[in-house]
């Protein structure tokens, strides 16, 4: 087991420099320090044997960068041919030209794999003036919000009476971070049975993308589609306004398409009025996009509680979240923090080996956090991770399929909620139950996400958090 010295070490450096960039990011993108670490923790000067590729890549065109990041050993078992170098996918790399989507999906077209399904409305349609600004949170006072305030209150799910959250993490509220009864999973990992967090057959992949459609999106479709494989695509309300056509497109290849939020705010820092303005124009722009609503819905940075829980459910959304299986071993690659310039693109590919370390070893299936924002996250998922995954041989499906579900399972409008009964029909589901393995810490490992290292206490797991704690007390960072 390593010290927790080590571990620690490469974190600090990760702090500095998140400090020093803050500044740099638009508010969607600042992220508080959360305990679960997906940062690597140790770092290798050498390449590591090889198959295809296999190494420590330093950016050769750094740019905005004045600090050389951590590099860290990998070995890829397979890579796509034409992905870009590894030395391009940095922090302020040279934009590359976007692809075009390879149809633009005509106005009434009808998605056949999906029976029952409207035809498809016409983006042109979409007034942004109907809609609130983008990546704010959308004010509570008007008629349509009040329609859904009313509908969550008749919906019959209690909502938890606790507070919001303030900004600034776990440490920013330890009273929260330490309470069982609010189950607040990005203080702790804790779960509830009414959450999904993997797939339930080994070697599944429940594969997902967040934060889209964005102007990158279209090239991981383009590959998705090279390689025969559907995802599920957590997109952001604002970002819906701004690429409808690919939504449409996403929606008509048989990707899963769900809810991410509007403005991709920490959910458990809002008011209830505000968490169900977020959900609820997320639907509403997608159902206008698409004529269809989904049924799922992941927290942004895994921020819920059982508030956020119980609006979701009541909103017939069921959360989302990836597999965690101890406080450092999550299934997290860091591709966000490529932009950020905060990992490395070797500190990704590290991560993603421990993934699949921890993929192969667990007896269920797994769901990965990765996102199609940014240029980079699109390049290291099409160019590296996802070639390596095909290699690897898992089965990798959009997160319904995965669960044994039809796409019809997937929307509200489709769903014949017997297969795929909502939470808020289940009897008892709304209880909001802990699961067994939820807890305020869960476990084990302290030192990266390997799967070898399960073998630390509960006590040195809550040393941790506390020393994060510590680290990080009242500040905001990009994570
Ligand atoms: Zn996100």
């Amino acid at each position: 087991m390593r010290s927790l010295l080590s571990f620690l070490v490469p974190l600090l450096t990760l702090v500095s420099l998140s400090s020093a960039r803050v500044h740099r990011a638009p508010a969607h993108h600042v992220r508080q320090l959360a305990t679960t670490a997906s940062a690597p923790s140790s770092v290798a000067a050498t390449a590591s044997t090889t198959v295809t590729v296999s190494g420590s890549v330093l950016p050769t065109n750094a740019t905005s960068n004045s600090t050389i990041l951590p590099t860290f050993a990998f070995t890829l078992q397979s890579t796509n041919p034409t992905a870009v170098p590894l030395s391009s996918i940095v922090a302020g790399a040279t934009s590359a030209p976007t692809s075009p989507l390879s149809a633009i999906p005509a106005p009434g077209s009808v998605p056949t794999y999906l029976p029952g399904a409207p035809p498809l409305p016409d983006p042109n349609t979409l007034r942004p003036a109907d809609y609130p600004p983008l990546d704010k949170v959308p004010p509570i006072d008007s008629p349509q919000v009040q329609q859904w305030i009313a509908d969550v209150k008749n919906s019959g799910v209690a909502i938890p009476g606790f507070s919001p959250n303030v900004l600034g993490g776990c440490s920013a509220n330890p009273q929260a971070a330490s309470d069982p009864n609010r189950c607040w999973w990005y203080c702790g990992g804790c779960t509830r049975k009414t959450d999904i967090t993997d797939c339930p057959t080994h070697m599944e992949w429940g594969l997902t993308y967040d934060d889209g459609p964005a102007y990158h999106t279209t090239q991981l479709l383009s590959y998705l589609d090279q390689v025969q494989l559907k995802s599920t695509f957590f997109v952001v309300g604002s970002r819906v306004i701004s690429f409808p056509s690919i939504l449409q497109a996403e929606y008509l290849d048989q990707h899963q398409i769900a809810v991410h939020t509007w403005s991709h705010s920490y959910l458990t820092t809002l008011t209830n009025e505000q968490i169900i303005a977020e959900l609820g124009w997320s639907k509403k722009v997608i159902k206008d996009v698409l004529g269809v609503t989904p049924n799922i819905m992941r927290p942004p940075y895994g921020d819920i509680d059982d508030r956020v829980r119980a609006i979701s459910i009541a909103m017939g959304l069921t959360p989302v979240i990836w597999t965690r299986i101890s406080p450092t071993a999550t299934f997290d690659t860091g591709d966000f923090n490529i932009n950020g310039g905060l990992v490395s693109v070797s500190g990704v590919l590290y991560n993603w080996e421990n993934i699949i370390s921890n993929a192969t070893a667990r007896d269920r299936g797994f769901i990965v956090l990765e996102h199609d924002l940014f240029q980079q996250t699109v390049e290291i998922a099409t160019g590296y991770i996802l070639p390596d995954a095909i290699a690897h041989n898992f089965v990798i499906k959009p997160v319904v399929s995965c669960l044994g579900l039809t796409y019809q399972d997937a929307y509200i409008e489709l769903n014949d909620n017997k297969t795929n009964p909502p939470l808020i029909e289940v009897s008892g589901a709304v209880s909001l139950t802990a699961t067994p393995s939820g807890g305020l810490i869960q476990s084990t490992g302290t030192s990266g996400n390997s799967a070898s290292k399960k073998s630390a206490s509960n006590g040195l797991a809550l040393a941790v958090a506390t020393a994060f704690g510590g680290l990080v007390a009242g500040s905001m960072i990009i994570f």
